[in-house]
């Protein structure tokens, strides 16, 4: 049964981060908005939790991290989930893994992947991840489009003096070349040490999205999704996630998200509202998790206002 929380918004998806640790070392990543924790949850603890989710009214659960690729047990957590009443599983990665797992993870039912890709030049992509695996990733959104998961979305981080030039004009050929979704996200100042990198990287998306908008066939907007505008061109997409200081995009969100540690969080924004749901399962109490889920449901609230604009 579906609930809603106090200002009348269903929460559909749960996204999911698994791990902490990460392969690259993006220098603006706000970490999904987690502290460092000390514990982390197994398949089968995500399993159960996802299962109560979905009394709640969950069908979409995205996995994230950290990078989920690194854990060895990722086909055995999306197997787990898509047994369950979710109709939507999907991964956000930065692609360099891919290769070798997209096809078990497929098979396992992954439907679909985020994949991030802030640049095509290989010395600027060394520059803001510190590794030098472009053609790994290139190679990963190659094997995702063969194995057949769609869509593919593309995340692009709009980053002031680094990528906002030309850089984005070959993004955008090079995914409406392959059938991809695009996804240009604005750069969030979530953790309090990352005011230095927003006050230097961050760049408006209105620009880009005035010039995208002139050369689209049509508009449309997601309102189930923070209520994103997505322009549509002959044979593909390009998304934009604005999420600072927009309170549509806040009174449209139907997200609940997780720590690795395990604990529901209410919002990217904000730590210091989690529920612990972890200790329910570990407890065995099936009743404690789905108190958990509630209390954090009624936890939930906009970020960005109306009456901040
Ligand atoms: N490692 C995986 C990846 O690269 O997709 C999953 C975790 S990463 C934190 C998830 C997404 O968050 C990426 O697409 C990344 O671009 C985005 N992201 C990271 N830091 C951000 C920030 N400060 N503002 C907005 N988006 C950010």
């Amino acid at each position: 049964m579906e609930m809603k929380d106090n200002y009348g918004r269903p929460t559909t998806s749960l996204r999911i981060s698994i791990t902490q640790d990460c392969d690259l070392n993006c220098f603006y990543c706000h970490n999904e908005g987690c502290e460092k924790e000390d514990r982390e949850m197994t398949a089968d603890e995500i399993a159960k939790i996802v299962e109560i989710g979905t009394e709640f009214g969950m069908d979409k659960v995205k996995i994230t991290g950290g990078e989920p690729l690194v854990r060895d047990d990722l086909t055995e957590i999306i197997g787990a989930i898509s047994q369950l009443n979710i109709k939507d599983v999907s991964i956000t990665t930065n692609g360099v893994k891919l290769g070798e797992k997209v096809e078990d993870l497929a098979s396992a039912g992954l439907d679909r992947a985020n994949i991030s890709l802030d640049t095509l030049d290989s010395e600027t992509y060394e520059k803001i991840t510190g590794k030098p695996v472009l053609d790994k990733v290139l190679e990963g959104i190659d094997s995702a489009l063969d194995v057949g998961l769609h869509p593919i979305k593309l995340n692009t981080l709009m980053l002031d003096g680094i990528n906002d030039g030309e850089e984005i004009e070959r993004l955008m050929e090079y995914s409406l070349g392959r059938g991809t979704i695009l996804q240009l996200i604005e750069l969030e100042k979530v953790l309090p040490e990352n005011q230095k990198i927003y006050e230097k990287y961050h760049k408006s998306l209105d620009p880009i999205e005035e010039k995208i908008r002139k050369r689209a066939d049509d508009v449309d907007t997601r309102w189930l999704m923070q209520a994103r505008r997505k322009y549509l061109f002959n044979g593909g997409e390009i998304e934009i996630v604005n999420p600072m200081h927009n309170s549509e995009f806040c009174k449209y969100c139907t997200r609940l998200r997780m720590t690795s540690g395990g604990y529901l969080k209410p919002c990217l924004m904000r730590n210091d509202n989690l529920v612990d749901v972890l200790t329910p399962v570990r407890n065995g109490s099936k009743d404690g998790i789905r108190k958990a889920f509630e209390t954090a449901i009624n936890r939930r609230e906009p970020y960005f206002s109306e009456e901040e604009k």
